[in-house]
């Protein structure tokens, strides 16, 4: 839905404000690994074997389980923030930038085939997942593509996604649901100021 795997990331909690909503990374870290698979960041052997160790040591797993919403929700103030050129907390730029330091040194360029590739130096540890996010989060943040970040128009609808319609004229998170309940709503409004 949201055509990066930062955007794609924050989408994985329905409210960022408290609201009650889905959370697709609670409650246990098996959530988090399961939807890293799920996004393609992770492949079935590197699931199973996250898990299993997340499984041996419960209390790091549910450590990174947390960083991992910690670092949504932080990810998300940026986010929305730059577009409305307001100034993100620097509680969140602490979040960001502290993670990001874990993955940049997390792992090295190394030469791959005439040019170089970036590889983990250890792709056991359970907060690899977030070492994804955060390269992602680099990018995006700061290139081009945060003028296309738009969030969905619906009022009920916090997702976030990158607008890469010709025309930059894309205005929910999904057509088929966003879309088309807001224009049920719209019909449903203009029959009652009809009547
Ligand atoms: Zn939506």
């Amino acid at each position: 839905v949201g055509g990066s795997l930062c955007l794609d990331f924050l989408n994985t909690a329905d409210s960022h404000d408290g609201a009650p909503g889905l959370d697709a990374l609670a409650p246990g870290y098996v959530n988090v690994g399961s939807w890293f698979a799920h996004a393609g960041v992770l492949d079935e052997a590197a699931l199973k074997m996250l898990l299993r160790r997340a499984a041996k040591e419960p209390r790091d797993a549910a450590a990174v389980r947390k960083r991992a919403t910690q670092l949504r929700e932080a990810l998300y103030e940026i986010v929305t923030s730059l577009p409305e050129d307001r100034e993100p907390s620097p509680e969140s730029l602490v979040t960001f930038n502290g993670e990001l330091h874990h993955a940049n040194a997390a792992g090295a360029y190394v030469a791959e085939s005439r040019r170089l590739e970036w590889r983990w130096h250890d792709e056991r540890q359970l907060d690899r997942v977030l070492w994804e996010v955060c390269g992602s989060a680099a990018m995006l943040l700061s290139g081009e593509g945060m003028q296309k970040v738009r969030q969905c128009a619906s009022p009920s609808c916090q997702k976030l996604f990158l607008d890469t319609s010709k025309n930059g004229s894309r205005q929910y998170c999904s057509p088929a649901t966003c879309g088309t309940a807001s224009r049920v709503r719209r019909f449903r409004e203009r029959q009652r100021i009809a009547t």
